[in-house]
């Protein structure tokens, strides 16, 4: 019944768009994957979307360097990744085509100040939801399971997991989850602790030996591995729990349930299966949709 609905909107969308691009048929590309733009939206008491409606456009918090996820291909300036197309999934329920979205990259540590400021509308970039940031930022979601591994270098065979890094140095990224671990747990010496604004920073200084071990979501660092497979790895040994949320306005209670109906419809119409499939799906780890929290 879903799929009969979903079938009308691309149909509608085709018939006003005047071309035949919507709705192909068959596994599509990341770069080919495209959505129906939803039509006469409302989202009754929504600061967030009154002022997308008023602008004509989204203006979209993202990462651009972290390979299958978020990044921005620097010849062309597209974006692409599971993220982004989550993003854009999202957009067009909101009525916003892909072309009329703002891409605002924010590093990790200024994502509470910039949704909180009203710098992006929303935020879809390996956000883990988790109450301390709930204090600041709402969170719709999760949209996706990543859990904390370790990045090295392919020929050390030392580190093997998270009680193997003592003396070792470890590179994470300020203001995220997986360096706040570092630091609870002391899996290193304190003085051992490197950090980032971005994690290809650390991925270059892990290649250049200045530091052992990259850490963070087993996500991000499979993406990079399988970017330079000859000299990096992935341990595999998750530490920890990382459910991915959208990052929304903390009182925009209307904006929020939007975001989670949008979710929930594409975990049950396939299109979260699709959109996996072109990106992260494609280092072959088979992945299904966490239950969506709403709070
Ligand atoms: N998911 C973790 C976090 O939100 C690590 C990835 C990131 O920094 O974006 O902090």
């Amino acid at each position: 019944m879903r799929r009969v609905g979903v079938i009308l909107v691309a149909i509608a969308a085709f018939v006003l768009a005047g071309c035949g691009r919507e709705g192909a048929p068959g596994a599509a590309p990341a770069e080919q994957l495209s959505y129906p733009v939803a039509q006469n939206v409302q989202v009754p008491g929504s600061a967030t979307f009154a002022k997308i409606q008023q602008a004509g456009r989204i203006k979209m918090g993202v990462k651009n360097d972290q390979p299958g996820l978020g990044v921005q291909d620097p010849t062309t300036g597209q974006y692409t990744g599971f993220d982004i197309e989550i993003g854009r999934m999202i957009a067009a329920g909101l009525g916003v085509p892909a072309d009329r979205i703002d891409y605002v990259v924010v590093p990790s540590a200024a994502r509470e100040d910039a949704i909180s400021r009203g710098d992006v509308d929303y935020y879809v970039g390996t956000y883990t939801i988790n109450d301390n940031r709930k204090q600041r930022v709402g969170f719709a979601g999760p949209y996706y399971q990543a859990g904390q591994d370790l990045l090295v270098r392919a020929d050390d065979p030392s580190i093997t997991g998270p009680t193997t890094l003592q003396n070792k140095r470890v590179c994470s990224v300020t203001g995220s989850t997986p360096i706040q671990r570092v630091r609870q747990q002391n899996l290193t010496q304190p003085q051992n602790v490197v950090e980032f604004q971005n994690y290809s920073q650390c991925v270059d200084q892990l290649i250049a030996n200045q530091v052992d071990a990259v850490t963070t979501d087993d996500a991000i660092l499979k993406g990079f591995a399988a970017q330079d497979p000859q000299r990096l790895k992935v341990v595999g040994q998750v530490f920890s729990q990382e459910p991915y949320g959208v990052g929304v306005p903390r009182d925009d209670v209307a904006f929020r349930n939007k975001v989670n109906d949008l979710l929930q419809q594409a975990e049950t119409d396939g299109t979260w299966q699709r959109i996996y499939d072109a990106t992260l799906g494609k280092s072959g780890t088979p992945a299904t949709p966490p239950a969506i929290q709403r709070y």
